[in-house]
C-alpha cells in the first residue's frame, strides 16, 4: 500500500509528528527544510528527521492550525526539491527490526569500518616503510611537493577534502576541515609532505576510533533490543503456515513455540507459555501468559506454543519503535553537535590569529606551521563530547533507559526542578481495589464494577486497569459496549444498548448533571485517607462507587530523598486527582508544592510558568493526559512499561520498566557524563594550548606537534569509554 505524502503519525496540543516519507534518508533536504520552517510564524520548534522520515513541530495552536502546518510543509517540500540522496546513512537501526534492512545496514557499517582500517593500515605500512628507511639507509624520503610522499597525502587526504568541501558549500566557513585542508596543503607546499601525511593518519585513525567506539555503543544496545526471527508460523484454515515476518498483518494469528520471540504485539487467543518478558519489563524472571494475556514483539516463549492474534506488527511494534527511539538518540546529536561547532568556531579563529601571531613574531614558516598543525586538528574537540555521549546513551539502554539525544542527558544533570504525575507515575501500574459501595437497594458491589468495566474495557489508564482486574478476580465477564470516549484527566463515557454510562470523579459527574452531594460526607474520609474515587452512573443514576489506593512505587520514597540532596530546588505533585489526595501524597513523600485537579493542559501550563521563572524542569508522567507536559518540558521522562504510546513518543527520555530508581541512575549517568565532556574539553585544550607555546617558541617540531594529537585524541576516547561500563551506585552518595 502506497502512503500518502503527509500523514500526521501523533498530535497533541502544540505538537505534531508527521510522517514524511519524501525526507527519508534525505540529508541534506532535511536541513533545509528545518531552517525555512524554523523562521515561520507560530512555529515554536522544529525537527526534521531524515533518519526516521518524520518532523516534529511545536507551534502555537492560536497562531497556527494543524492543516496550516501540513499546508507550510508541503511548500516546504516544493521549495525545497529533491536533491541526491546524501552518502550519509543512518547508522544504528542495525537490529531485526521487520520492513527496515538491517542486515544490509550492519554490512553497510562493517564495511565502512573495515575501509578506514585498510586506508589507515596502508597509511602506516607507508609511514612505517619511510621511517624504516631512515634508519636504516640514512635515505630520508623525499618530501617535496613531486615526491611519492605528497603524493600518497595527497590521495590519502581526499576523505578530508570531501569534508572541507560540504562545511564550504553549506557556509560553514570558519569549520576546522577546511582549515585543516588548508594546513595539509601548504605542509605539502612547504616540502613537509611527511608531517602532512601524518596529520591525516592521526585523523584517521581518531575518526576510526569514534566510529568504533559509536560502533561499540549501538552493539550494546542491539544485544539488550533484539527483534523478531526472519520467518514465523501463522495459522491459516487449520494449518500453520511458514511466512517471512516482514509479511505479517494485524490479524493474522501467529504461531509461536517453544525457544521462538514473538514477532508481533498482540493478545493470546489460544495456549500457555512461560514468556521470557525482560526485554519489555526487564523483570529477570520468566512469567506465565494465556488466553487474552498481552504479550509484545521481541519477548521469548521458553516453554509452550501460544496462538496470538496480531495487533501491531512490524514498524509499530512497542519495541520498533522503541528501537526507533534508541536510533534517534545515537543519530539526533543535534545539540552537541551545535556546541562542538561552536568549540571548533572558537579555535579556528585562535589558530588564525596563534598561526599570523607567530609568522609576524618569529618570521618563521615552520613554527607557524607547527601551531596551525596543533591548533587545527579537530579531533579531539569533535570527539571530546559525542564519543562520551554516544557511550553514555548505550549504558542508559542497558539499564533500561532509552534517551532521544544528547541534550537530554545533560539536562537531567542539570535540571533544578523535577514535576511527578501521580496516577502510574508515582503509584503502581494496576493499584489496589479497596472498597465498592453500591447505592441502589437492587444493585449489588459486583453490579458496580460490572457496569464499570464495560466502559473502560478498552481503557489503558491505570484505573481502568484496576477496574478490569477486580473484575476478572471477581469473575466478571463485561459486556462490549458500542461506543466509548475518553475524557482525559476526568474518566470515561460508553453507549451501550441505548444507555449511557459514565465512570470517572466528582468533577466529571458534576459536568454530567449527575448529583453526587448526598455523599460527600463519606466520600471526603475516603479521599482524606488518601483513596481515589471513582463514580459510576447510567442514563444520569449514581449507581455506585469504586474506591481505589494509592500504592507508591517501591523506592518512591527514596527517589524523592536523593532528589532532593542532589540539589534539586523544586519537587512538585501535579495531579489530575482531587485536592485532598494530592495533599495527603505531597505530605507524605516531602513534595515542596502540589497541583490538584489538573487537565493535560494545566499540566503543561504549570511547567510553563516554572521554566518561564528560570528553572530547568524535569517532568516525569505516564499518561495521555501527560503527553503535553513531556513534551513542554526542558526534559520529558515517560515510565515506559506501564506507560501510555503517546507519552512515550512525546517525551524525550523513556524507562522501559518503570523502575523509579532508574531516575537516580540516569541523574547520576548525566552527572557523570557532564565530567567525562569536561575532562575532555580540558585534555585537548590544555594540550592545545601546551602545542602551541611550544610550537610558537620553536621547542615543537611540525612532526611532535602532530604526536602530541595522538595522545589526547586516545586519551579522550579511552576516558570516553568509561563509560560504556560505568555503574551508578542507585543514590546511595547522595
Ligand atoms: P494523574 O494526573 O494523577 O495521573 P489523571 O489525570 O490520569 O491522573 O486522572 C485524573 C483523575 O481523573 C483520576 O484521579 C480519576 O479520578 C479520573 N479519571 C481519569 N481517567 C479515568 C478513568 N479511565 N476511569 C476513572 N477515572 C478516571
Ligand atoms: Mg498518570
Amino acid at each position: 500500500m502506497k502512503k500518502s505524502r503527509i500523514t500526521i503519525r501523533h498530535a497533541i496540543s502544540g505538537r505534531l509528528r508527521f510522517n514524511v516519507n519524501e525526507i527519508l534518508h534525505a540529508y541534506e533536504r532535511a536541513v533545509s527544510l528545518e531552517k525555512w520552517l524554523a523562521q515561520k510564524n507560530g512555529i515554536t520548534k522544529i525537527e526534521v528527521r531524515a533518519h526516521s522520515g518524520s518532523v516534529i513541530v511545536c507551534y502555537k495552536h492560536k497562531e497556527i492550525k494543524p492543516e496550516q502546518l501540513r499546508e507550510l510543509l508541503i511548500q516546504a517540500l516544493e521549495i525545497h526539491p529533491k536533491q541526491a540522496r546524501s552518502s550519509r546513512m543512518p547508522s544504528v537501526c542495525a537490529m531485526s527490526c521487520v520492513k527496515c534492512d538491517p542486515s544490509e545496514k550492519t554490512k553497510r557499517k562493517k564495511q565502512s569500518l573495515f575501509d578506514s582500517l585498510l586506508g589507515i593500515i596502508a597509511l602506516t605500512l607507508f609511514v612505517g616503510y619511510v621511517i624504516i628507511r631512515r634508519v636504516i639507509s640514512k635515505s630520508p624520503a623525499a618530501q617535496g611537493i613531486f615526491s611519492l610522499t605528497s603524493l600518497v597525502s595527497l590521495i590519502a587526504s581526499i576523505p578530508l577534502f570531501r569534508h572541507a568541501i560540504a562545511d564550504l558549500r553549506h557556509g560553514r566557513h570558519k569549520s576546522l576541515f577546511p582549515f585543516l585542508a588548508c594546513s595539509i596543503l601548504l605542509g605539502i607546499a612547504m616540502g613537509e609532505a611527511m608531517t602532512a601525511l601524518e596529520v591525516i593518519w592521526i585523523l584517521r585513525v581518531g575518526m576510526l576510533l569514534e566510529d568504533y567506539v559509536a560502533e561499540q555503543s549501538r552493539k550494546a544496545i542491539r544485544e539488550i533490543l533484539q527483534i523478531a526471527e526472519k520467518d514465523t508460523y501463522i495459522f491459516v484454515n487449520g494449518i500453520e503456515v511458514r511466512i517471512c515476518a516482514d509479511e505479517l498483518n494485524p490479524g493474522d494469528t501467529v504461531v509461536i513455540h517453544t525457544g521462538e520471540k514473538i514477532p508481533v504485539d498482540g493478545t493470546i487467543v489460544r495456549g500457555q507459555a512461560i514468556i521470557d518478558e525482560s526485554h519489555i519489563t526487564g523483570r529477570a524472571e520468566a512469567e506465565t501468559r494465556g488466553e487474552n494475556d498481552i504479550v509484545f514483539a521481541g519477548t521469548i516463549v521458553q516453554k509452550g506454543v501460544i496462538f496470538i492474534h496480531a495487533e501491531k506488527v512490524g514498524d509499530d511494534t512497542y519495541l520498533c519503535r522503541i528501537l526507533q527511539l534508541v536510533e534517534d538518540s545515537l543519530e539526533n546529536r543535534a545539540p552537541v553537535e551545535q556546541q562542538a561547532d561552536i568549540l571548533a568556531e572558537r579555535l579556528f579563529k585562535i589558530g588564525i590569529s596563534a598561526t599570523v601571531g607567530t609568522l609576524l613574531i618569529t618570521l618563521n614558516p615552520f613554527r607557524a606551521f607547527t601551531v596551525m598543525l596543533v591548533m587545527a586538528c579537530p579531533c579531539a574537540t569533535v570527539l571530546a563530547a559525542s564519543t562520551a555521549i554516544s557511550a553514555a546513551i548505550a549504558n542508559a539502554a542497558k539499564n533500561h533507559i532509552l534517551i532521544k539525544g544528547g541534550l537530554y542527558l545533560e539536562m537531567v544533570g542539570k535540571a533544578d526542578s523535577f514535576c511527578f504525575d501521580k496516577t502510574g507515575t508515582l503509584t503502581i501500574d494496576v493499584p489496589q481495589i479497596s472498597e465498592i459501595i453500591s447505592f441502589l437497594a437492587d444493585k449489588t458491589e459486583n453490579d458496580v464494577l460490572e457496569l464499570a468495566a464495560i466502559a473502560e474495557i478498552h481503557n489503558e489508564h491505570p484505573l481502568a486497569k484496576a477496574v478490569m482486574k477486580e473484575a476478572e478476580i471477581r469473575g466478571i465477564l463485561p459486556r462490549s459496549h458500542v461506543t466509548c470516549e475518553f475524557v482525559l484527566g476526568l474518566g470515561v463515557t460508553a453507549q451501550v444498548n441505548g444507555n449511557k454510562i459514565m465512570v470517572g470523579n466528582s468533577r466529571f459527574m458534576n459536568q454530567g448533571g449527575i448529583d453526587i452531594s448526598f455523599f460527600a460526607e463519606e466520600a471526603e474520609k475516603r479521599v482524606a485517607m488518601g483513596q481515589t474515587l471513582i463514580y459510576v452512573a447510567e442514563n444520569q443514576t449514581l449507581h455506585g462507587l469504586i474506591a481505589v489506593g494509592n500504592t507508591l512505587r517501591p523506592h518512591a520514597l527514596s527517589v524523592l530523598e536523593y532528589l532532593r540532596k542532589d540539589g534539586v530546588k523544586n519537587l512538585h505533585l501535579i495531579t489530575g486527582d482531587t485536592e485532598p489526595v494530592a495533599k495527603h501524597l505531597a505530605e507524605s513523600l516531602g513534595f515542596d508544592d502540589y497541583k490538584a485537579e489538573l487537565l493535560p493542559e494545566d499540566k503543561a501550563y504549570h511547567l510553563e510558568m516554572l521554566e518561564s521563572s528560570g528553572c530547568r524542569v524535569v517532568m516525569v508522567g505516564d499518561g495521555v493526559n501527560d503527553a503535553l507536559a513531556l513534551s513542554r518540558a526542558s526534559v520529558g521522562i515517560a515510565m515506559g512499561a506501564g506507560g501510555a504510546d503517546v507519552a512515550i513518543e512525546a517525551a524525550d527520555i523513556a524507562l522501559t520498566d518503570s523502575d523509579l530508581k532508574r531516575l537516580l541512575t540516569l541523574r547520576q549517568l548525566s552527572r557523570q557524563t557532564l565530567r567525562v565532556i569536561d575532562q575532555n574539553y580540558w585534555l585537548a585544550t590544555s594540550t592545545n594550548i601546551f602545542g602551541m607555546v611550544f610550537g610558537a617558541m620553536g621547542l615543537l617540531s611540525p612532526l611532535m606537534g602532530g604526536m602530541l594529537h595522538i595522545v589526547h585524541t586516545l586519551g579522550i576516547l579511552a576516558n570516553s569509554s568509561r563509560l560504556l561500563t560505568w555503574k551508578g551506585d542507585n543514590g546511595k552518595t547522595a
